[in-house]
């Protein structure tokens, strides 16, 4: 039966998900979602843990990356891996060619240095039209993003609506910590990027991303040269939190296993 696409549903399904693991999670969407349903990669910790549950458990989940153009080498790296241990499709999404090629042509190689507008115009040709274009007809986003991971992402809320897209996003290893995170990756034998051992926490382009110092915040490698509260590439900046009746439903920390009653 189709569901109604509404903000209200963002709530139900929260609780409904409530106190699931992150397989439970992903096996419920995969079922109530069939056919519509769409988990984005970067191939970072949390991607690759996520990517090992839908694809070691078979889920009929689409995996989806947007190749920018502009990533790491070790990045490429990770992806060739993920597709060598577990033999399923990543499907790639390009920028417009066209549109690269006027942006470059006209605002040169690194462009995004001089200016937050001048950032978010290559992110939305290199990240959010494609983005877009991966999620069309889809009917519920899933996304590897970590409440610990920034002040911004802590706001956010486990199941969400995006408003923009009309559809349900859900985060199923909101509450996990990074240690959580890394343990599971060590524990399955999850291939991951091996700039992660370089201090590179979270893993985006590479002229934004760096690695961050003993101390120092999950995003603050991203775009450092920027006010701390404008880092979003925009992805994930148009959810809505829905009612605000479930931020107390949460999911289960435990990979596999619910926690006991
Ligand atoms: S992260 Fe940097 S290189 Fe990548 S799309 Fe955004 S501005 Fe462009």
């Amino acid at each position: 039966m189709a569901i109604n696409l509404t903000p209200d549903l963002a709530p139900a399904l929260a609780e409904e998900l409530h106190g699931k693991n992150a397989a439970q999670v992903l096996e419920l969407l995969a079922s109530r979602f069939a056919g519509a349903i769409a988990f984005s990669t970067s191939f970072g910790w949390e991607d690759q843990a996520l990517t090992h549950l839908i694809f070691s458990q078979d889920l009929p989940i689409r995996v989806f990356t947007l190749d920018t153009g502009r990533m790491f080498n070790e990045t490429y790296s990770t992806w060739q891996q993920t597709l060598d241990k577990y033999k399923k499709p990543i499907e790639s999404f390009f920028p417009n060619t066209q549109k690269v090629e006027e942006h470059m042509t006209t605002k040169g190689s690194f462009s995004f240095y001089e200016s937050v507008e001048n950032r978010q115009e290559c992110c939305a040709i290199r990240k959010i039209e494609p983005l877009d274009r991966a999620l069309e007809r889809m009917r519920c986003w899933v996304t590897g993003i970590r409440a610990e991971q920034s002040d911004n992402r802590a706001s956010m809320r486990n199941v969400e609506w995006d408003a923009k897209r009309g559809i349900i996003k859900v985060h199923p290893l909101f509450d996990w910590t990074l240690d959580e995170t890394t343990n599971f990756i060590r524990t399955n034998n999850i291939p991951y990027n091996p700039l992660h051992d370089k201090g590179f926490v979270s893993i985006g382009c590479a002229p934004c991303t760096r690695a961050v110092r003993e101390g120092e915040s999950f995003r603050s490698g991203r775009w450092w040269w920027e006010d701390a509260s404008k880092k979003e590439c925009g992805l994930h900046g148009t959810a809505s939190l829905g009612t605000p009746t479930f931020g107390s439903t949460s999911f289960s920390t435990a990979a596999t296993e619910p926690h006991s009653q």
